[in-house]
């Protein structure tokens, strides 16, 4: 902008410039012009004086000419006459052998011989008398005391020359020319010089006041100018010079006249001159300033204006209004810059509890008010180089240079309880409560960008607001992940049971007296698109919560189904499959209806159906879950226990429900593995002891090793399931590996 406005500055005062030597040479030269025209319109009157002498002189000449010689008194008495008619000051007439009369006025006729006469006046009498008319140089005059200059032109009788008549003039004559006008409207004056720039007549109003002979010495030339323009004159040519005198600048004009060598000297003052151009450059000097003055005060004042706006575009783009703390966008910016500059911090989101209701109780203003103080806070316990921002009502970003979760747990306590006593102060009895989530990018977290953080932030806040306390929650990438596959799980059901994604696997039950496979157990399989597995242990919680498993239960339901159909149809020979069975699958109303549905579909012999139930599922309604059971009992259906022993397992249960079989959680396998628990292996051996009575089967899970299966079977149990039988595979797979053909 500052730029611009020199530039324009420099630009217009060069305008103005080149404007100014344009004018001023413009008048220059209208001036120059004036000078010549002025000077040249005297000397054609000067020429015109002349000639009209001369042709007065002619006129006479002619006359004495044609006269007769007249009687030497008789001649006088008529000259002298004639003179008196005419303004000239003495006229003479001389024959040729000089012999003449003269007449000065005033003082009658004399007798006089041209010898006797001076020098200048000699010299065009004897040039006349050669038939040439002639005009002398100015000389004082011997007779009428004057400074004069004489005309002399031949008289002839029938053309041969018979004497000269000769006339002075005084100065006067030019005098009346050169002090009767105002030459150049009063700015120049007009003097006559000779060749040797002699003043021949000065005006009366010169400016120089010396009493100057000749222009060729000061104060008009230089002493080292005389020669260059005495030449000139010399040559007749016309010459032009300046001089200054008295403080000012005088411009010169010499213009030949034509008659012996004399000149015409216009003098004019350039000043007085130039007084137009002076106020003509004044105005346009004003004005142009003024418009440089305007212009700058515009530019200035829309440079200050947009600066304004700018900074007012600034402060909206990047700053709280209400706060005056960086706004989001700024704060984005800022931090995204320091992260990619692999700065170590950790981004915080801090939030009040409930501010909405802070909001309606306490009114706009002072939520204001509070929202300022906190902002205050914040601010005031940020070090070198952290920075915050406000994001939307309550939301405060903070970027802290801390990465010892410790150190920003207590930071942020720190400012919460601080910004929190404000209303505690201010309202007893409103308890404000705050919030943080923050996540921490340092070494150890690779590639963490802003987009990342930002949103694992707002994961780790969500949680903090669950807590009813000043809370700091960071951010769990564990238990993120598990929120993250809980909510592919939720968020893709659907789509997978209609894509055939839950596949069957089978797991081989072993009968532990005789080796032979007595059963398999149906676990479901996730397997997604890409050929990826998930675990029922990552989604069956899920499903459990939402409902979803009273389907799935079905669909594991009917594909048991679907194989045992094979086998028959293949002439296998089948084996009981145990389906797990969800609480809420069994709770519902026409779940027997549903199941019967299903077998009856597929024609599948109940007794190949085992329902795995757990006891928790059991025990919270047992009356109404027994009536369940004995429907089912009754049907066909083989009904087992899952889990036994891995929650509040009680021995009641055993006699109280209506079952076939137990299976004994791997949890029991484990504790007596360690060697830690000697009374887990007295139950167990207790459990399998009362079963028997009962009649009920037992079914240990989780069996990994060869101890594990030599223990078991010193207890007496009937069935081991476990990776060191067998691993739950594909329903193809465990078809082809131990499903033997019908004997007999
Ligand atoms: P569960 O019913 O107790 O099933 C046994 C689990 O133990 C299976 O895990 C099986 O793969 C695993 N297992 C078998 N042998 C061993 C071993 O030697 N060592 C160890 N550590 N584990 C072994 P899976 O398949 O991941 O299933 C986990 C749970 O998911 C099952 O526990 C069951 O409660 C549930 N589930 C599986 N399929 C279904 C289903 O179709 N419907 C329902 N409602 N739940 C199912
Ligand atoms: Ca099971
Ligand atoms: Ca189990």
């Amino acid at each position: 902008m500052l730029i611009f406005v020199a530039a324009t500055g420099l630009i217009l005062l060069a305008a103005a410039g080149v404007f100014g030597a344009f004018l001023q040479d413009s008048v220059d030269r209208a001036v120059e012009e004036q000078m010549y025209a002025e000077t040249a319109e005297y000397i054609k009157r000067l020429e015109k004086q002349m000639d009209t002498n001369f042709q007065l002189l002619d006129t006479l000449a002619v006359f004495i000419g044609d006269g007769e010689v007249l009687d030497d008194d008789e001649f006088a008495e008529i000259f002298d006459k004639a003179n008196h008619q005419n303004d000239f000051l003495t006229m003479g007439y001389f024959d040729k052998n000089g012999n003449g009369i003269t007449s000065t006025l005033g003082e009658g006729a004399e007798r006089m011989l041209l010898e006797e006469g001076q020098e200048e006046f000699r010299e065009v009498a004897y040039a006349a008398l050669e038939g040439k008319s002639r005009v002398s140089r100015l000389f004082t005059g011997n007779l009428s005391h004057e400074k004069v200059f004489v005309y002399a032109v031949p008289v002839k009788t029938d053309g041969e020359i018979k004497g000269v008549l000769c006339a002075s003039d005084h100065i006067e004559i030019f005098s009346d020319i050169l002090t009767g006008n105002q030459v150049m409207g009063g700015s120049a004056y007009i003097h006559m010089v000779n060749q040797d720039g002699d003043f021949l007549i000065r005006s009366e109003r010169a400016i120089v006041k010396e009493n100057a002979e000749t222009l060729l010495g000061e104060p008009f030339l230089e002493p080292e100018e005389y020669d260059s323009v005495r030449e000139k004159m010399h040559n007749s040519e016309e010459v032009r010079f300046s001089f200054d005198y008295a403080g000012e600048t005088y411009r010169v004009l010499l213009e030949p006249v034509g008659i012996n060598g004399w000149y015409l000297l216009c003098i004019n003052s350039v000043q007085e001159s130039s007084r137009i151009l002076y106020l003509v450059t004044r105005v346009t000097a004003a004005v142009l300033a003024s418009i440089i003055a305007l212009l700058i005060f515009w530019l200035i004042y829309s440079y200050r204006l947009t600066r304004k706006n700018t900074h007012e575009l600034n402060r909206l783009a990047f700053f709280d209004q209400l706060t005056g703390t960086y706004n989001f966008p700024r704060f984005r910016q800022e931090v995204g810059e320091e992260i990619e500059k692999d700065a170590n911090g950790a981004l915080v989101s801090l939030n009040i509890h409930q501010f909405k209701f802070i909001n309606e109780i306490f009114g706009k203003e002072r939520a204001d008010r509070l929202l300022q103080h906190v902002a205050d806070t914040i601010s005031a316990y940020l070090r070198e180089g952290e920075i915050f921002c406000r994001e939307s009502a309550d939301f405060f970003y903070l970027f802290l240079r801390d990465t010892d979760k410790e150190e920003i747990r207590e930071r942020l306590e720190t400012i919460m309880s601080e910004a929190c006593g404000q209303i505690d102060r201010e309202e007893n009895g409103y308890h404000m409560l705050m919030y943080c989530g923050a996540v921490i990018s340092d070494e150890r977290v690779v590639l963490y960008d802003l987009e990342q953080m930002m949103t694992h932030v707002m994961f780790a806040l969500e949680k903090a607001r669950e807590t009813h306390q000043n809370n700091v929650w960071f951010f769990d990438t564990r238990l993120h992940e598990q929120e993250r596959m809980d909510n592919y799980v939720e968020g893709h059901m659907y789509q997978a049971l209609d894509d055939e994604e839950f596949r069957l696997h089978l797991q081989l039950k072993k009968d532990l007296k005789n080796g032979h496979t007595a059963g398999a157990e149906a676990l479901v399989r996730w397997i997604r698109g890409d050929g990826t597995t998930i675990y029922p242990d990552q989604f069956i919680p899920v499903f459990e919560e939402n409902g979803f498993c009273t389907k799935l239960d079905m669909y594991m339901v009917e594909k048991v189904c679907l194989c045992i159909r094979d086998w028959i149809d293949r002439g296998l020979e089948p084996i009981p499959v145990s389906v797990n069975q969800s609480k809420a699958v069994l709770y519902q109303t026409d779940y027997v209806q549903k199941l019967c549905g299903v077998i009856e579909k597929y024609r599948i012999p109940e007794k190949y159906i085992t329902l795995e139930i757990l006891e928790g599922a059991a025990l919270e309604n047992a009356e109404d879950f027994n009536r369940t059971l004995c429907i089912l009992r009754k049907k066909g259906f083989r009904i087992s226990l899952d889990d036994f022993g891995s929650g509040y397992s009680s021995l009641n249960t055993l006699g109280s429900l209506q079952i076939d079989e137990l299976k004994l959680d791997r949890g029991f396998l484990n504790d007596i593995a360690d060697g830690k628990d000697s009374k887990s292996k007295i139950i167990m051996e207790q459990v399998v002891e009362l079963s028997k009575k009962l009649n009920i089967q037992t079914v240990v899970e989780g069996v990994e090793t060869e101890e594990n299966d030599r223990m078991i079977r010193e207890w007496g149990c009937d069935l081991g399931q476990g990776y060191y039988y067998a691993r739950p595979i594909s329903a193809e797979e465990f078809t082809e590996r131990y499903i033997k053909v019908k004997e007999g």
